[in-house]
């Protein structure tokens, strides 16, 4: 019987949307399934997890320390975890959480990772996008522990069961390599970029920061949007860099991505590429992002987003 290991990704109250979809990945892997959640005061957290089609079990790590999460104290958990369990696979969702953890707990493992995986195949059999997502690798990968983070889009959320069992585990001790100091959180009144719905992202054909935000701020509220941006609009400073959505940037997959003033550079594409709908305004039918696009208005942004506003009034 083969055992897989998810790390839960959550808030403190509750688990990151992408951990049913995470969950999916898993079942393709292993028929007993563990999921390791680590915080201080977490219950909540592994009561939700506890409930999720499939889960055999939930770890619940609680201690003051794991309040917020380290990677360099997570990887030592995660180790002692797969050797445990004696697990076959451990899995993270392709988020800057689990691939600052899940890197380190290979290394301690002694065991290559896959990141970005998009499909299985096989047990031993994984697809993952390469050259910034114009190509996808078919990878089989011998190790004994086959350790993954997991493009959530690319995989069905699971449903719900009756709670599975909740172990209470001894956590670690702090390894005292880093030290969490404070989080910001500039754009709590929308939602997180990885996990809006929508998202209206802008480039360098916004023209300046003013512009960037009279135009992409009242569109972002009507739609109840998060606001992305290229590297370009960043660069030059329209919008700070936790809202770049790209190769180097934050990876989205919303139902609805309104592409601005952005031309669809590859490395721009990497990060947006499994959004459902993309509708994009562009000057130039010419851009790459019109080729991406399932709707492009064609035309100046300058007018055709005022237009809008004024239709969602
Ligand atoms: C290693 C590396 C990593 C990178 N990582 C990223 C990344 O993570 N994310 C990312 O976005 N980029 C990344 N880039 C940069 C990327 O290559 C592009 O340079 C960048 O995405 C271009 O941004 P843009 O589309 O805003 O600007 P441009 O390419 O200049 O496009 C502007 C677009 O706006 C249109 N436009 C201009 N004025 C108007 C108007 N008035 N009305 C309508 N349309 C108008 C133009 O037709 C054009 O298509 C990376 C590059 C490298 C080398």
């Amino acid at each position: 019987m083969k055992h897989a290991l998810i790390l839960v990704e959550h808030d403190g109250v509750n688990p990151h949307s992408a951990l049913r979809r995470i969950v999916s990945a898993a079942r393709l892997l292993a028929d007993r399934l563990t999921l390791l959640v680590a915080g201080s005061q977490a219950q909540a957290v592994a009561e939700q997890a506890a409930c999720i089609a499939g889960v055999s079990e939930v770890w619940l790590f609680d201690a003051p320390h794991l309040s917020q999460p380290l990677a360099e104290d997570l990887s030592p958990l995660l180790a002692h975890a797969v050797r445990e369990r004696q697990a076959s696979a451990l899995l993270a969702a392709a988020s800057p959480f689990g691939k600052a953890t899940l890197p380190r707990a290979a290394a301690l493992l002694d065991c290559a990772m896959l990141s970005d995986v998009v499909e299985i195949q096989a047990p031993d059999v994984f697809v993952r996008p390469v050259h910034a997502g114009a190509a996808l690798a078919t990878l089989r990968n011998p190790e004994p522990v086959k350790i993954l983070s997991a493009r959530a889009a690319a995989f069905p959320p699971a449903a719900d069961q009756p709670a599975a069992p909740i172990n209470i585990q001894p956590a670690p001790p702090a390894a005292n390599r880093s030290a969490w100091v404070s989080t910001t959180h500039p754009d709590s009144a929308r939602p997180a970029l990885a996990e809006a719905k929508v998202v209206v992202a802008g480039g360098q054909g916004l023209g300046s920061a003013e512009q960037f935000h009279a135009l992409l701020d009242p569109l972002a509220d009507r739609l109840n949007a998060a606001i992305g941006a290229t590297r370009a609009a960043v660069d030059a400073g329209f919008i700070g860099n936790d809202h770049q959505i790209g190769q180097t940037g934050a990876i989205v997959a919303p139902e609805f991505y309104f592409a601005i003033g952005l031309s669809g550079a590859a490395q721009h594409l990497a990060g947006m590429r499994d959004a459902r709908v993309v509708v994009t305004i562009n000057k130039d039918a010419e851009a790459p992002i019109c080729r991406q696009a399932d709707y492009v208005l064609e035309g100046d942004l300058f007018e055709i987003v005022p237009a809008l506003l004024r239709a969602l009034e």
